[in-house]
């Protein structure tokens, strides 16, 4: 059973570690508290629920290398140290950690339970979970739940957020209840950027004395469904020959409308031999996204694409893309 490790402050020197050390430095997944020079309720952050995501780390040790002079309070989650130790998502015995929350996983609920405990004791400022992701992607942030405290903490990160309602058992919805709640998608890994988004966002949010009041020119999209390509199903995003043949292109418009009769790609198997798209309750909904004609398969209504990825073990380990459509 994984327990979390509860300080009353963080241990001396670690902000100065990067996250593959934090393992030795702290055994396991860790919640510290850091008080601010002001009063005012604590800004809860996590980071490294995904252990090769280490833009969250990376800024907040920058934040507390070179602190602001007047800062609120902050609660300090550090996810899957273990994991960051070997620079992978989750360990391949354990269960990925932002699938875990809101009764996700009966083998961490002792730790899930504590995390949520200490963080909701008091009132909080807002929860930020930070995320990097893969394929080129605006820098966004993602809502569980659609009150406005979470649209206009959404929108002190982006003008672009998208709603999610699956996966369920992420830490942002099992915060949504207590405080403005969201996750935040920085980007690729090693892309400094990325870093900087993370530093950006956490010096406004300890040292802005109030949320936006207003999301007016908040873009907002519901995530619809995922598309998988078939177990054993060779694909190419070139012209090389492969049993799937996916149209070049698709990754520059992640976040752009696509109409519908859009080429995704060439097959001469049957569309649900190749491509398989789920939606929020996991039902095969491929034909209501794609046919396929003369080995064509086009897009059969009009979406928003996101996360689009050629890095063929992204697309293998999680998927090629998701689908959305503009909420507002
Ligand atoms: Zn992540």
């Amino acid at each position: 059973m994984t327990l979390l490790n509860h300080l009353d402050a963080p241990p001396a020197g670690i902000f100065s570690l990067p996250a593959h050390a934090l393992a030795e430095a702290l055994g396991g997944p860790t919640l510290f508290r850091l008080d601010g020079t002001r009063a005012g309720a604590p800004l809860f952050v996590s980071t490294l629920l995904h252990g090769n995501e280490t833009s969250g780390w990376t800024a907040l040790c920058r934040l507390m290398q070179d602190p602001p002079e007047s800062m609120r309070p902050l609660i300090v989650f550090i996810g899957n140290p273990a994991a960051a130790s070997r620079r992978v998502r989750h360990l391949p015995e354990e269960p990925d950690f932002n699938r875990i929350w809101c009764g996700g996983s009966a083998g961490h609920r002792a730790l899930t339970e504590a995390v949520v405990h200490e963080a909701t004791k008091q009132p909080l400022f807002a929860a930020v979970d930070l995320h990097n992701n893969t394929g080129r992607n605006p820098h966004y942030s993602v809502v569980t739940a659609l009150e406005d405290r979470h649209l206009n903490l959404a929108y002190l990160f982006s003008d672009k957020a998208v709603y999610v309602e699956e996966p369920d058992t992420v830490l942002t919805r099992a915060l949504q209840h207590h405080c403005a709640s969201i996750a935040v998608e920085l980007g690729p890994i090693n892309d400094p950027r990325s870093d900087d988004l993370a530093e950006d966002l956490l010096r406004r949010a300890v040292t802005e004395a109030d949320l936006p009041t207003t999301h007016e020119n908040l873009t907002l999209y519901r995530s619809l469904a995922r598309v998988h390509i078939a177990d054993g199903v060779d694909f190419s995003f070139d012209d090389s020959p492969a049993k799937l043949r996916l149209t070049g292109g698709m990754e520059a418009v992640n976040f752009h409308a696509v109409p519908e009769h859009t080429p995704f790609g060439l097959s001469g198997e049957p569309l649900g031999h190749v491509v398989t798209v789920l939606d929020s309750s996991h039902n095969v909904v491929t034909e209501d996204f794609f046919y396929s004609t003369s080995g064509e398969i086009r897009f059969r209504r009009a979406v928003v694409p996101a996360m689009y990825t050629t890095d063929p073990e992204v697309v293998r380990q999680d998927c090629l893309c998701y689908l959305m459509t503009p909420m507002r």
